[in-house]
C-alpha cells in the first residue's frame, strides 16, 4: 500500500455550493489540521465528503446561551419583588422556586451541533459576592466538556470599584465582552457605575451586551396586575409591557452617546424598540442588535394557550406588527446577529401553576432549532437573501466578539468551522427527540426545511447522517480580539 501523498488535504468537501456573507460559488474546499487549507481547484483528500445539492456554509456563532451552572447575585436588603426578580435573572441551585436550566456545557453543545452552531457564548454569572474572574474560572471548568468552541460573557450585576477593576484585566485576558441587565434593581441603585462601567468595557476594547427593559416599569406593571387579581403566567405580555422595553434602549442608545461605547441589545423584540435603535445607529453610534428566533415567529396569542407558559421568555413575545418590523430588520441590516438566547427548562417547570408573572421560569430551547428555522422560513421563502443569513449567524457576531477571520467566514487559514446545508433535508420539529434536555420546542409541529447534512469544527466531522459524532470535551475556548464592527 502506498503512503498518501503529502499534497493531500485531511478532508474535502465535494460539489457545493461554498457560500460566504459577501460571495457563492461551485467549489470544492480543502481542509488541513483543521483550518481551510484551499478553495477550489484539485483537491485530494483522505476523507471526502458529498455536498452535493447542499450549501457549504460558515458554523453557525451563537453568542447567547445559557448552559452554565448559574449562582443567584448576593441576598440584600431588598425583599419581595425585587429579591424574586433578581433571582429570576440568574436562578440558582438549592432554589426550588427556580431551579437551574436543563442543559449543561454537554447536552447545549450537542443542541448546537445538530443545529449546525460551531460557536457559543455563554452568560457567566458571578456567585454571591464573588468575583468576575472567579465566575469566569468557575465557568471555563465546567465548559471542559464542551464538544465545540466557546467564550464566556461576565456578567456585571454589583458594579463595585473592585469589580470595575477587572474590567481591564478580564479584556487583556481575552474576555471581551459585558452583560449588563437593566431589569435588575441593582442596575437603578448603582446607575452611576453600571455606566462608569459601560465606558470602561469601551475603553479595554470589551463590548457591552445589555438587556434592556426597564426593571423600575416592570415592577410596576406587575404590581399593579397583582393588585387586580391577576399576575398569572397568562398575563406575562402585559407584565413587561413595549413601554419598559423602548424606555430601556432609550436610555441605551443614550449611555451608548455619552460614554462612546459600543453596545449590544440582546434579544430585541418590538418596533418600538427597534426603532429607537435605529435612531441611534442613524447618528453613527455603535449601536448593534441582536434579535431573538422566538419573536419572528410567535406572537402573544401563543401565550393564550392553555400551556402558553411554555413560551415564556423575557421581553414577552409581542404583536404581528412586531414580527414584521423585526424581519425588516433582519433584511435592512438594523438588526446585525441573531441568538437563541438558549436558556432550557422542562415543560412541567415552565407552565407550573404555582408561579406567577413577577416568579416565570424565563427562557426557552432554541440553540438546534435557531439556524434551521431562520433558513426554512427566511432564505427558502426569499425573505432573506443567503448572504444576508450567513452575517445575520456567523460573519457578524464573529466581528462583534472578536472572533474574525478565525471564525465567522470560509478563507485559506480561517478555522475549518461550516455547515453543510441541505436544503432538501426536511423534519417536523419534535422537542422530545432534540439533544436539550429540555424535551420541548415552541416550535413542536412545524415543518422546517435546511437542515445540517453535516457539521464540521475545526476539520472534525460532528454531525454526520443527523447523528452528533462528536468526541466529549472536544471543545475549546476561544481567546478574543477587541470588539469590531461589522
Ligand atoms: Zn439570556
Amino acid at each position: 500500500m502506498s503512503p498518501v501523498p503529502d499534497s493531500w488535504c485531511d478532508l474535502v468537501i465535494r460539489g457545493g455550493t461554498v457560500a460566504t456573507a459577501g460571495s457563492s460559488a461551485g467549489c470544492d474546499l480543502g481542509i488541513t489540521d483543521g483550518k481551510i487549507s484551499q478553495i477550489g481547484g484539485d483537491l485530494r483528500g483522505r476523507r471526502e465528503l458529498d455536498a452535493r445539492g447542499a450549501y457549504v456554509l460558515p458554523g453557525g456563532i451563537d453568542m447567547h446561551v445559557h448552559l452554565s451552572t448559574s449562582e443567584p447575585p448576593p441576598e440584600n436588603q431588598n425583599q419581595g419583588q425585587n429579591n424574586q426578580q433578581e433571582k429570576r435573572i440568574a436562578p440558582g441551585p438549592g432554589k426550588p422556586a427556580v431551579p437551574d436550566w436543563v442543559d449543561d456545557f454537554a447536552s447545549g453543545s450537542a443542541a448546537a451541533i445538530a443545529g449546525g452552531v460551531t460557536t457559543f457564548g455563554n452568560m457567566t454569572f458571578p456567585a454571591p459576592g464573588g468575583t468576575l474572574r472567579s465566575a469566569i474560572d468557575r465557568d471555563l471548568e465546567l465548559a471542559k466538556t464542551a464538544a465545540v468552541d466557546y467564550v464566556l460573557h461576565p456578567v456585571l450585576m454589583d458594579p463595585t470599584p473592585d469589580a470595575l477593576a477587572e474590567l481591564q484585566k478580564l479584556a487583556r485576558a481575552g474576555h471581551t465582552s459585558l452583560k449588563l441587565f437593566m431589569t435588575s434593581a441593582q442596575f437603578e441603585r448603582h446607575a452611576d457605575a453600571m455606566i462608569d462601567a459601560v465606558q470602561l468595557a469601551g475603553q479595554h476594547g470589551m463590548l457591552t451586551l445589555i438587556h434592556c427593559e426597564d426593571g423600575a416599569l416592570i415592577r410596576f406593571a406587575n404590581k399593579r396586575l397583582l393588585a387586580d387579581g391577576r399576575g398569572t403566567l397568562a398575563d406575562w405580555a402585559a407584565s413587561r409591557p413595549v413601554a419598559a422595553e423602548q424606555a430601556a434602549v432609550e436610555r441605551a442608545v443614550a449611555i451608548c452617546e455619552l460614554t462612546g461605547s459600543p453596545i449590544y441589545i440582546v434579544h430585541l423584540s418590538s418596533a418600538a424598540a427597534l426603532a429607537a435603535a435605529r435612531r441611534g445607529r442613524s447618528r453613527g453610534l455603535p449601536v448593534f442588535v441582536e434579535a431573538r428566533p422566538l419573536y419572528l415567529y410567535l406572537t402573544s396569542v401563543a401565550l393564550a394557550e392553555p400551556d402558553g407558559g411554555k413560551y415564556i421568555g423575557a421581553p414577552p413575545l409581542r404583536e404581528l406588527d412586531d414580527v414584521v418590523a423585526l424581519w425588516s430588520g433582519l433584511t435592512d441590516g438594523s438588526v446585525d446577529t441573531l441568538g437563541s438566547d438558549h436558556a432550557p427548562w422542562k415543560l412541567e417547570q415552565k407552565i407550573d401553576e404555582s408561579l406567577d408573572v413577577t416568579t416565570a421560569r424565563q427562557g426557552v430551547a432554541d440553540l438546534e432549532t435557531m439556524l434551521p428555522m431562520l433558513f426554512s422560513a427566511g432564505v427558502l421563502t426569499g425573505r432573506l437573501s443567503l448572504a444576508r443569513y450567513i452575517a445575520l449567524t456567523s460573519t457578524n457576531p464573529a466581528k462583534l466578539f472578536g472572533l474574525f477571520p478565525a471564525k465567522g467566514t470560509i478563507a485559506v487559514g480561517s478555522d475549518a468551522d461550516l455547515v453543510v446545508l441541505d436544503p432538501k433535508i426536511r423534519r417536523t420539529i419534535n422537542g422530545a427527540t432534540m439533544q436539550s434536555k429540555s424535551g420541548y420546542s415552541t416550535y413542536d409541529g412545524t415543518e422546517v426545511s435546511g437542515w445540517p447534512r453535516f457539521t464540521i469544527s475545526r476539520g472534525d466531522i460532528v454531525l454526520e447522517d443527523g447523528q452528533v459524532t462528536a468526541t466529549p470535551s472536544r471543545g475549546r475556548w476561544l481567546h478574543r480580539a477587541p470588539t469590531t464592527a461589522p
